[in-house]
């Protein structure tokens, strides 16, 4: 047996993916498949950013860049975050990196180690837990519970605080849930932290444009007094329909930056050029397919909230961020990850099952409405059916 460090028996996965493998191969045997499980925009990335791509590599960007992104590219985020946080960030602490994912595992990795705890939302991303314990540091929950519109409460987050926390992370607004916690929870969280000045916090803003009701998301950027250890997550992914660019920006305060950029060197050189310049594009181009991309993910979410509050024993609470349902489904006596297995193999919609997103995710399965309105109704007209076989 080939001997490897320890970590890798207790490295996770994301199910999402393996939903999607198994969508794929059903729908190759013939069966007509729903996919509301994987989280990716339907809409394909807008012409103007894919053209961008396309003349950088007839200009002859086929070379390296530097390890943390052309210069151009990190002024633009800095741009961006300007206009959407209000704060002026220097684009000596942007890092661009092969996709979100890769901040949390980067900062994971900075800070995780046995002995050592880090926090994270449950239900949450999966791999936030699945790195910290890839690392042998003890993951810590975060309740994130539907009474409180799944936002996470600030002070219960402090109370978790104990001399082995090194990272806290933070999601709003929120996968799998949909919840956006307002400002004055963030406050609360952000006030105590003065009394633990060497617990850094990543805040996971990737969905920080998808917002619905007026209702804005807060950035942990906003408050000066934690800038000197926040690492900021964020992308491309979602907000310009980018998910197969593997395009990805993180903001760095100076004792972690070197680290980060370091880390690029050694792993990944430098993100692809052409993606790069898209990225320019996306975010110094025009914004009316982002705008009309949530246009349309708000008539589905109005569409899938009424839709599953209509089917006995589902309640589904309206989400306020992201393209995620997270219904209640403890009613109709399924265990969650059994009925998504269910509904997909007997039913053809692919869902996933809460208790991929965590131990809090027991009762609760997501859906991504990341598809059409037609094939909405259409998935849940099966779910309905099906449960009530
Ligand atoms: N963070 C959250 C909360 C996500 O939901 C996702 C993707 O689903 C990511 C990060 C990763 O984004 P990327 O595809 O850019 O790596």
């Amino acid at each position: 047996m080939l001997k490897t460090i320890s970590g890798f028996e207790r490295i996770g996965e994301e199910n999402a993916f393996t939903v999607l493998a198994r969508a794929a191969e059903l729908s190759a045997q013939g069966r007509d498949i729903i996919n509301l499980g994987i989280g990716q925009p339907d809409f394909p990335t807008p012409d103007h950013i894919v053209e961008a791509a396309v003349k950088a590599l007839r200009d002859g960007h086929h070379g390296y860049t530097p390890a943390t992104g052309i210069l151009p590219l990190r002024e633009a985020v800095v741009r961006r975050t300007l206009q959407t946080t209000g704060v002026e960030i220097s684009a000596d602490r942007v890092v661009i990196a092969p996709g979100g994912k890769v901040t949390m595992f980067a900062a994971i990795l900075m800070f995780g180690a046995p002995g050592v705890e880090i926090m994270y939302p449950d239900p949450g991303f999966p791999i936030y837990r699945s790195m910290i314990e890839f690392t042998g540091a003890t993951p810590i929950p975060i309740e994130v519970r539907e009474e409180n519109g799944f936002a996470f409460s600030g002070e219960e987050t402090l109370a978790l605080i104990n001399d082995k926390t090194r990272l806290i992370i933070l999601n709003s607004p929120a996968n799998p849930t949909g919840g956006v916690t307002p400002r004055a929870e963030i406050e609360i969280l952000v006030n105590g932290m003065e009394k633990h000045p060497d617990v850094a916090i990543m805040s996971d803003e990737i969905y920080d444009s998808m917002t619905y009701d007026g209702i804005q998301s807060t950035s942990l950027l906003t408050f000066p007094s934690i800038r000197d250890r926040l690492i900021i997550l964020n992308g491309w992914s979602k907000t310009w329909a980018m998910t197969g660019w593997r395009l990805g920006w993180s903001i760095w305060p100076d004792g972690l930056f070197e680290n980060m950029r370091k880390l690029a060197v050694n792993a990944w050189s430098c993100v692809n050029a052409p993606a790069q310049y898209a990225g320019i594009a996306a975010i110094d181009g025009p914004q009316d397919e982002v705008a009309k991309m949530m246009a349309a993910f708000d008539r589905r979410r109005q569409l899938v909230v009424k839709r599953l509050n209509g089917i006995e024993n589902i309640s589904c609470a309206t989400p306020k961020g992201a393209f995620y349902a997270f219904p209640n489904i403890s009613k109709t006596g399924w265990q969650a990850k059994k009925l998504a297995t269910a509904l997909l193999e007997d039913a053809g919609v692919a869902t996933i099952g809460g208790p991929d997103f965590g131990i809090l995710g027991e009762g609760y399965i997501r859906l991504s409405y990341a598809n059409s309105e037609e094939n909405i109704n259409l998935a849940i007209d099966r779910i309905d059916r099906f449960l009530g076989k």
